[in-house]
C-alpha cells in the first residue's frame, strides 16, 4: 500500500470531515444497534469496527444498543453473548450501554405527539388487507376507511391498545404520510402493533411494541448519534426516518448507508444460522465451523485478525462477495507473527531408532517462534521411540519425495539425520513401525558433520509425548455462495467434510500444560488452539484453526 493509499479516506470519513467541517456536527458520536436475536457473526464485526473505528479515529463515542423491539425472538442468552463478543474484539463504549426498552416511555410520548398532530391514527384493518391497501411500487395504494378518525378517538384507542383491551391484530397504530408515494416505506407504516408478551427487559409493562423503523432514528436522536451508519437496505427508510425526526423536531443524526460484508463459503443471515443450530447441522452458535463470533474465537481466530480483515475490505457502496482467503490470510499473518511454534504428530507411525540406546533420552534445544527471539527456546526429549507422521514415510516414493524412504535419510527437525534401515508389518501387510539408525555427528547446531539432506520431517518421543484428540476443520459448504440458489435450500451446500477428529494425535509433552487463549503452530500442520469448551487436562482437545498454506484454492480449481 503506498502512503498515499493509507492516508485517503473512506466515503464515510469524507461526509464526517465535511460534517465537522461545516459545523454541522461538532463531534463524532456513533452506535452499534444489534437486534438481541441470535449470535454475532463476521458481517456484525465489520459494522462494529467500522462504528467504533470511527469514534476512535475521531475522538468521538461510540454507544452500544440493544435494538430489542421484538419481544418474541430476543434473549438474554443474545444480549449477553454480543457483550462477549463485542469485548472480545476490543471495543468499549465505557458506560454507554442502552437498551431500545429503555425508551419506550419516550417513544410512547412521541406516538402521542404525532397524533395530536393529525400525523399518527389507530387503523382496524387486518394485517392481511394492511398490506393489500398498501399496493404495489407501480401503483398507489388505498387508503384505510379508518385513516381520519378524529385526534380523540385515536388517542382514546391508543390509550386503550396500551392499557391491554383489545387483542392481538385488532389495531394497529399507523402514521399518516402517503399511500400513493413511490417509496413504499412512506405509504401509513405501521409504526405499534399490539402483543401480548413478556419482554426480556420490561415484562409485562407493554402490550403494545415500536416497530423497528418508528424505534430506530428515534433511539438515535434520543442518544444523541451524530452519524447513523447502517447496511444499504435501509437507504429507502431514511426518508421515513427523517420524515419522523421532522414531524417531532428533535436531534437529527444523518444516516450513512455502507454495503454489507458477504463472505464466499458461507452464510450470514441470522436466521440461517439459527436453522443450523437448531437442526443440529452444527453444534450450536460457537461451533468453529460457524462464521459467529464466538465460534470463530474457540476455533482460534485472534481479535487482530478480524480487525485487519474488516481493515482490508474497507466500506463500499456496493454489495459485493468478500474472499474467505483474505480473512485467513489476515489470520495467518497475524498467527505467524504470535504463535509458538510446537511439535505435534497428528497421524502417528511409531520408529524405533535400532542404535540409539535404550533409556537415554536427551533434550534438545528447540525454537519457540523464528519469527520472535523473544519467545526464546524450549526443551524436547529425543529417545529411541518415536513417531512420525505416517504421511512422512512412502514405501515406494514417488519421483518428488524427499522425506522418509526404505534406505532413505531425512532430517528430524531439531534432532538428528536418520536413515530408514527396515520396515516392519503385521500379518496383513500394514506397517507397524519403521527400524531406523541415526547418525549421532548431525546433531541439528553442532556443526560436526556437513552431510545435507532434502527433507526435514517433525516428530515427538513416544514416551514422552502426551495423547490429543485434534478436529481439522474445512469450509463449512461447499459452494461460494450457499444461499443463491433458488431451486435448493442452502442446507444441501454443507460440506459432509467439514469437520475430520484425530484421536491418537502424539504431541510434544510441553502442550500438556497448554492454556485457552494461546495460540500454537504445530510445525508443518497448521495453527492450533485448545478447545474451550470439550478440553479436560486429561483428554485434551484441539482445533485446527488453519492450515499454514491456503490448499482449498489449489483443490477446488481441478
Ligand atoms: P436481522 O435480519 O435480524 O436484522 P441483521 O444481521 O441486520 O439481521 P442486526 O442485529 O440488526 O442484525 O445487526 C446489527 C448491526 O449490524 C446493524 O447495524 C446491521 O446493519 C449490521 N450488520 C448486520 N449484518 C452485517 C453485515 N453482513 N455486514 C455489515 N454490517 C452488518
Ligand atoms: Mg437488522
Amino acid at each position: 500500500m503506498s502512503e498515499n493509499e493509507k492516508n485517503s479516506k473512506n466515503f464515510i470519513e469524507e461526509i464526517i470531515d465535511e460534517d465537522l467541517k461545516t459545523g454541522k456536527y461538532s463531534t463524532v458520536h456513533t452506535r452499534f444497534p444489534p437486534e438481541p436475536n441470535g449470535y454475532l457473526h463476521i458481517g456484525h464485526a465489520k459494522s462494529i469496527c467500522l462504528n467504533f473505528g470511527l469514534a476512535e479515529k475521531y475522538n468521538g463515542k461510540c454507544n452500544l444498543r440493544f435494538d430489542d423491539t421484538n419481544p418474541s425472538k430476543e434473549e438474554e442468552e443474545y444480549v449477553n453473548s454480543i457483550i462477549e463478543d463485542i469485548k472480545w474484539l476490543g471495543f468499549d463504549w465505557q458506560e454507554r450501554l442502552f437498551f431500545t426498552s429503555d425508551y419506550f416511555d419516550q417513544l410512547y410520548e412521541y406516538a402521542l405527539i404525532l397524533i395530536k398532530k393529525g400525523k399518527a391514527y389507530v387503523d382496524s384493518l387486518t394485517y392481511e388487507e394492511i398490506k393489500e391497501y398498501r399496493g404495489k411500487p407501480i401503483e398507489p395504494g388505498k387508503e384505510s376507511p379508518f385513516r381520519n378518525r378524529s385526534i380523540e378517538e385515536n388517542l382514546d384507542l391508543f390509550e386503550r391498545m396500551k392499557n391491554g383491551e383489545f387483542a392481538e391484530g385488532d389495531y394497529v397504530l399507523r402514521a399518516k404520510i402517503d399511500m400513493s408515494s413511490p417509496n413504499m416505506n412512506l405509504r401509513d407504516p405501521i409504526m405499534y402493533r399490539i402483543k401480548h408478551e413478556t419482554h426480556h427487559r420490561t415484562g409485562n409493562k407493554w402490550c403494545i411494541y415500536p416497530m423497528y423503523d418508528w424505534a430506530h432514528g428515534q433511539s438515535d436522536s434520543i442518544e444523541g448519534i451524530s452519524h447513523s451508519i447502517c447496511t444499504l437496505e435501509f437507504e429507502n427508510h431514511r426518508p421515513l426516518y427523517n420524515w419522523f425526526l421532522d414531524e417531532l423536531g428533535i436531534h437529527h443524526p444523518r444516516q450513512i448507508e455502507f454495503a454489507r460484508l458477504n463472505l464466499n463459503y458461507t452464510i450470514m443471515s441470522k436466521r440461517k444460522l439459527l436453522e443450523l443450530v437448531e437442526g443440529k447441522y452444527v453444534n450450536g452458535w460457537d461451533d468453529p465451523r460457524m462464521p459467529t463470533l464466538s465460534g470463530m474465537r474457540r476455533r482460534g481466530y485472534t481479535p487482530e485478525s478480524i480487525r485487519n480483515f474488516a481493515d482490508k475490505v474497507g466500506v463500499a457502496k456496493r454489495d459485493s462477495i468478500s474472499d474467505v482467503a483474505l480473512l485467513e490470510f489476515s489470520l495467518r499473518e497475524d498467527l505467524n507473527k504470535r504463535a509458538e511454534r510446537r511439535l505435534a504428530v497428528l497421524r502417528p507411525l511409531k520408529i524405533v531408532i535400532s542404535n540409539y540406546p535404550e533409556n537415554k533420552v536427551e533434550y534438545l534445544d528447540a525454537v519457540n517462534n523464528p519469527e520472535n527471539e523473544k519467545a526464546g527456546k524450549r526443551k524436547i526429549p529425543f529417545s529411541r521411540e518415536l513417531y512420525i507422521e505416517q504421511g512422512d514415510f512412502q514405501e515406494e516414493p514417488h519421483k518428488k519425495f524427499y522425506r522418509l524412504a526404505p534406505g532413505r535419510e531425512v532430517r528430524l527437525r531439531f534432532a538428528y539425520i536418520i536413515k530408514c534401515e527396515e520396515v516392519v508389518k503385521n500379518s496383513e501387510g500394514i506397517i507397524e513401525k519403521l527400524i531406523c539408525s541415526y547418525d549421532p555427528d548431525t546433531k541439528s547446531g553442532s556443526g560436526t558433520s556437513n552431510k545435507k539432506v532434502k527433507g526435514t520431517i517433525h516428530w515427538v518421543s513416544a514416551e514422552h509425548s502426551v495423547n490429543a484428540e485434534v478436529r481439522l476443520y474445512d469450509r463449512l459448504f461447499t459452494v461460494e455462495n450457499p444461499a443463491g440458489d433458488k431451486e435448493k435450500d442452502f442446507k444441501e451446500f454443507l460440506n459432509p467434510k467439514s469437520l475430520e477428529i484425530l484421536n491418537n494425535c502424539k504431541l510434544e509433552p510441553e502442550l500438556s500444560e497448554a492454556k485457552i487463549g494461546q495460540y500454537f503452530q504445530f510445525e508443518r500442520t497448521g495453527y492450533f488452539v485448545l478447545d474451550s469448551k470439550d478440553s479436560k487436562k486429561d483428554n485434551l482437545v484441539f482445533n485446527r484453526t488453519v492450515s499454514l498454506r491456503d490448499t482449498w484454492a489449489k483443490i477446488s480449481r481441478k
